[in-house]
């Protein structure tokens, strides 16, 4: 993206100094494992090994320290498409399935939320309770500051991001006050003019990660969220 947003080259460290509970947006087989899926990246990619990595060590020093983790994990019923996107994470296929990395998570007190749609803020709405047990945990724990993680940036991270920042001004998820970003354990997917061939898609899907993870970023600083590629304790 030359020189206007590059969150990766700049060290912007956040500390932590208040109540911090950590999300894991969506890190399951289907949109991180090699081949397992129509979203799953088609060969080895950096910027989700990174992800995956950064991801792994934050949740371990937030589960050693006893502080509140959640997960986002997609998970759909087969006869339910998401227009635009092909079939994924359908349950019973294994794409659904939390990568191993973080499966010791599963056993753990981490709040767990299943969702089918892109926003998990809306997926966190309970319809036979009335309830949204995404905000019931912030308040439970007392979380003010939020750090997120996950994939995509500019998808499923952003939406749920740009919707938290509304329920804070909205003063519906009390005390949260931050939101922070943790740019190295976010990312996205690749899709060239090669990848557009050989999938017979239209030319609009074309999707340079770097750029639109970025853009992402970008979107949600200057909607309000911290982005930072160093968390320290
Ligand atoms: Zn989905």
């Amino acid at each position: 993206m030359g020189n206007t947003i590059d969150f990766s080259t700049n060290p912007v460290s956040f500390e932590i100094n208040e109540r911090c509970g950590l999300l894991i947006i969506d890190e399951v087989n289907g949109f991180c494992k090699v081949g397992a899926g129509n979203l799953a990246p088609l060969k080895a990619n950096l910027q989700v090994e990174n992800m995956i990595k950064e991801t792994t060590n934050l949740a371990k020093l937030f589960n050693d320290k006893s502080m509140p983790i959640a997960l986002f994990l997609d998970n759909h019923e087969d006869d339910r498409p998401e227009h635009p996107f092909p079939p994924h994470c359908i349950k019973g296929t294994g794409e659904e399935k939390i990568i191993t990395e973080l499966e010791w998570l599963i056993d753990s007190d981490a709040l767990k939320i299943k969702k089918d749609c892109i926003n998990g803020f809306i997926g966190s709405i309970d319809p036979i309770n009335n309830e949204n047990v995404f905000i019931t945990w912030i308040k439970k724990h007392q979380i003010k500051t939020l750090i997120v993680t996950g994939i995509c940036t500019d998808i499923c991270v952003l939406d749920f991001v740009l919707t938290c920042m509304s329920a804070i001004n909205h003063q519906i998820i009390n005390p949260l006050n931050k939101v922070v970003v943790f740019s190295e354990a976010c990312s996205t997917y690749h899709m060239d003019a090669n990848d557009i061939q050989r999938l017979k898609l239209d030319e609009s899907m074309i999707h340079d990660q770097e750029t639109y993870h970025n853009i992402g970023l970008k979107i949600m600083q200057m909607r309000g969220a911290i982005i930072t590629n160093k968390i320290k304790f």
